[in-house]
């Protein structure tokens, strides 16, 4: 039995292992179906991890993490998890392979996948132009003009952040009017430096070997193909959060999810399930940046100490 299983191993899942185990739980094991590093090792630069100075990539800054939890006992089973379940008190972590681990506590820390638009050139430039993160990556176009496709509260929340690093943001969307909240919309409508493109889709994202140089967009109503001439795109046209393993055999859930399918937890990263915590990007309101699912990590698992304390060790 472990007292604790880790699903993920990204900066959530890797902080609650070092947590855990540096904490004084027994038999902590992270399942992480690839390399431990999670999505940040797709990045080829991260400025705003704080205390790193010089230009690294994502997977440099990860590299050191899991011998970090290595060294205090944490063990990696690089395995998918199919499914946790809960059978009175104790978790069944149920893997792809057919095995299965019975734990007293879980934290669950999965992550998210941006959603892509689906227009050419857009995975060819990813990291390389196209963005799905502008606290990432928006302060490498400072002084320059960018386009945001999207229409929704975070698209228009992302270009009101843009709007103040670049001379000009082009917010592209399908339709001509935005789904986000009235305040939000009237907020980048008073925006001089946000150009609103509406009725329009992305067409092609084009660039040389250094990134992207243009983006090519279509009004819809007219057919009309227009060329914006930036070196940033940034796409935000939803998010999902990998909650599957959260799905119950009867296809209920494990614990309570917000519509969106994020994992709803209170200040402990506690679930609506006793025992059971999530961390980082699927948890709802998550800042979606790995300080932020670092630090989620640590707070499940102080908290989940305390609850296999509570109540496996009277
Ligand atoms: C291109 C890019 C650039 C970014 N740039 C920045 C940046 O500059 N600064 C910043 O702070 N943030 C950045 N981010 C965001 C940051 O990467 C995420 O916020 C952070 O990684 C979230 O951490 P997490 O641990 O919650 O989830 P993730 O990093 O998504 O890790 C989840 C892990 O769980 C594993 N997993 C999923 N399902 C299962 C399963 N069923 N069984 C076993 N394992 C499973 C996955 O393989 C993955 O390794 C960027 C993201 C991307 C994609």
């Amino acid at each position: 039995m472990l007292d604790c299983a880790i699903v993920g191993g990204g900066p959530a899942g890797l902080t609650a292992g070092l947590y855990a185990t540096r904490g004084g739980l027994q038999n902590v094991v992270m399942f992480e179906k690839g390399l431990p590093g999670g999505q940040i090792t797709q990045s080829s630069e991260i400025e705003n991890y704080p205390g790193v100075t010089g230009d690294i990539t994502g997977m440099d800054l990860m590299q050191p993490w899991p011998k970090q939890c290595m060294k205090f006992g944490l063990k990696h089973e690089m395995a998918e998890v199919s499914r946790v379940s809960k059978n009175g008190e104790t978790f069944i972590i149920a893997l792809s392979n057919g095995e299965t681990y019975e734990a007293k506590s879980v934290i669950v820390c999965t992550g998210s996948v941006p959603r892509r638009a689906g227009f050419k050139g857009e995975d060819e430039f990813f990291g390389r132009g196209v963005s799905t993160c502008a606290t990432c990556d928006g302060f490498f176009y400072k002084g320059k003009e960018v386009a945001v496709i999207g229409g929704g509260d975070t698209a228009l929340e992302e270009a009101l952040y843009l709007a103040k690093i670049c001379t000009k943001v082009y917010l592209v969307h399908r339709r001509d009017k935005f789904r986000a909240a009235p305040n939000t919309v009237k907020r980048v409508e008073e925006t001089p430096n946000i150009e609103l493109i509406l009725d329009s889709v992305p067409e092609e994202v084009y660039g040389d070997a250094m990134g992207v140089t243009g983006l090519k967009v279509k009004n819809t109503k007219n057919g009309e193909t227009t060329d914006l001439s930036v070196p940033g795109v940034f796409v935000f046209v939803g998010n999902n959060v990998n909650n599957e393993v959260l799905k119950q055999e009867d296809g209920s859930w494990l614990c309570e999810l917000n519509e969106q399918g994020q994992v709803v937890v209170n200040l402990k990263m506690q679930t609506s399930l006793e025992g059971l915590f999530a961390a980082g990007d699927l948890r709802i309101d998550a800042p979606k940046q790995v300080v932020c699912a670092a630090g989620d990590g640590a707070t499940a698992a102080i908290n989940a100490i305390a609850y296999v304390d509570e109540h496996f060790n009277k």
